[in-house]
């Protein structure tokens, strides 16, 4: 059976336009109400690094093609911890704004744990509040991390089976292993967090009906990894030598294999932001309608 490309940039294309309808609709139906608030993004960033400007960056056009208003503010690597937490603070009393980003990472002499706690977790559109992880590990609704909730998305809009099908994830970190984790359980799949120190790596991936790479490592998923027709998502961004961005699934190799694999380039990177612009809405109707 040909193997079936999972295309985040076509996905996260139909995404986008659905919430752009959305946010028109809500435009026409504010029209004459000179008091109408329209769902709002905060974008911070701390500090020049260009890798950070280029996503900050991306965030705003998405914004921009969907009709969220979005607010910057830059400050300096200079800042301290305290200057940027005034400014969380005066974000989540702001009635314009119903979503919060910082740019992460931040300098090394801030502490991220107390930045993120410090953003109002209805507006916490990244999903990284202690809040929202707990709630998310409970079962209950709440701002999911954008690219786990990604990968979710992908798999749905696919109509790809997850209930009862072996998934097993590789890295656990709190932005992508762990929540993507809590979202395939409770979908009920059978899942499995492997990591650096999980033995027998392969012969466990071997296993998976569904494959999600999170690693950080290019290329590392060979085609020995994957069990014929399996669904394969790769999560990773990584910089070659060649200066090509790269996933963590040898790609070509394992196409031959896989039954369904997202392609990188164009997969979960796009889908990431596609779930930002939705979180944002999400956030909006929950803080204006409550
Ligand atoms: P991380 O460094 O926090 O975690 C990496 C995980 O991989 C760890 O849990 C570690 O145990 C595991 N790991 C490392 N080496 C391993 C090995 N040899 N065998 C098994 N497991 C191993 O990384 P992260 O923040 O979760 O990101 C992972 C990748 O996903 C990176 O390439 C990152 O750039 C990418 N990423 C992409 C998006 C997107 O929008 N597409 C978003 C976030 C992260």
């Amino acid at each position: 059976m040909a193997t079936t490309i999972i295309s985040g940039k076509e996905i996260s294309k139909a995404f986008k336009d659905r919430l752009k309808k959305s946010i028109e609709l809500l435009k026409i139906q504010k029209e004459n109400d000179p008091n109408a608030v329209f769902p709002g993004l905060a974008v911070i960033q701390v500090g020049s690094d260009p890798a950070s400007s280029i996503y900050v960056n991306n965030k705003k056009k998405s914004c921009e093609e969907v009709g969220i208003v979005s607010f910057s503010y830059t400050l300096d690597d200079s800042a301290t911890e305290s200057e940027l937490i005034e400014l969380i603070e005066a974000l989540n009393v702001d009635p314009r704004v119903h979503g919060i980003l910082c740019q992460l990472p931040l300098p090394k002499h801030m502490d991220e744990f107390s930045v993120i706690n410090a953003i109002d977790h209805r507006k916490d559109v990244d999903g990284f509040h202690p809040v929202n992880k707990g709630l998310l590990s409970i079962g209950r609704d709440c701002l999911v991390s954008c690219t786990p909730l990604g990968c979710l998305m992908m798999l749905k809009e696919m109509n790809i089976d997850i209930c009862g099908k072996n998934c097993v994830i590789i890295g656990r970190s709190n932005i992508v292993g762990k929540p993507l984790a809590a979202l395939m359980l409770a979908e009920n799949a059978t899942v499995t967090i492997a990591h650096s120190k999980t033995n027998n790596l392969k012969a466990l991936c071997q296993t998976a009906d569904i494959l999600v790479a999170a690693i950080g490592r290019s290329g590392f998923v060979t085609a020995d990894y994957v069990k014929p027709g399996a669904v394969v998502i790769d999560v990773g961004i990584n910089r070659d030598p060649d200066n090509k961005v790269r996933g963590d699934v040898n790609y070509d190799e394992v196409f031959e294999v896989a039954g369904a694999i997202t392609p990188v380039p164009g997969g979960v990177g796009p889908m990431t932001i596609a779930m930002l612009m939705q979180n944002t809405y999400q956030a909006y109707l929950s803080l204006t309608q409550s």
